[in-house]
């Protein structure tokens, strides 16, 4: 059943139930250490991401793509993952974007909703609508993180690597003299 939602101004149509039935055959396949450690930190993300991600039928633990950034300063690692919910976007014309097209869910977790979808599983109920998060967590394997988070980034497309990696450099650039 389709339901209208506001999710930061952004007007939503979604079926949550047919999103959560989907997500139960998911998984998250790779098992580069990046995934690796994105499955053990998934229940460590803030409350306010794990409850609008289940309040739309997502399981945390299964996004279409994780990519791992960069190490910061106060060692968490910048990751994004997105999301496809079932459903389509009816306005987005209230979304008070920043520069990157992201809204703010906490101060360390940005995130945007797009019709523009990618790696959609086969067999996933459309139309899908996708959920981009950006986020930190901290570094959970005994073993170090692998030697090339480059060919994870290659992997997700040009148009997500330019603007998250223009995204990480803006947190570098406002994050100068704040204490890690
Ligand atoms: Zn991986």
């Amino acid at each position: 059943m389709f339901v209208e939602r506001d999710v930061f101004g952004w007007k939503l149509a979604v079926d949550v139930e047919s999103t959560a039935r989907a997500y139960e055959r998911l998984a998250l396949d790779c098992t580069c250490s990046y995934c690796r450690n994105f499955s053990f930190a998934v229940a460590t993300l803030p409350a306010p991401l794990l409850g609008l991600l289940n309040s739309l039928g997502i399981d945390p633990a299964k996004p279409a793509n994780v990519s791992e950034y960069a190490r910061q300063p106060n060692g968490l690692h910048m990751y994004d993952a997105f999301y496809h919910v079932v459903g389509t976007i009816l306005d987005d014309r209230a979304v008070k974007r920043d520069q990157f097209g992201h809204v703010q869910l906490t101060e360390s977790i940005d995130l945007l909703f797009t019709t523009r979808v990618q790696q959609v599983a086969p067999n996933f109920p459309q139309p899908a609508l996708q959920l981009e998060v950006f986020f930190f967590i901290p570094w959970l394997l005994d073993q170090p993180p692998d030697p090339e988070p480059l060919v994870m980034q290659v992997s997700t497309g040009a148009r997500s690597i330019i603007r998250s990696l223009a995204r990480w450099a803006n947190r570098a650039i406002m994050s100068r003299g704040k204490p890690n």
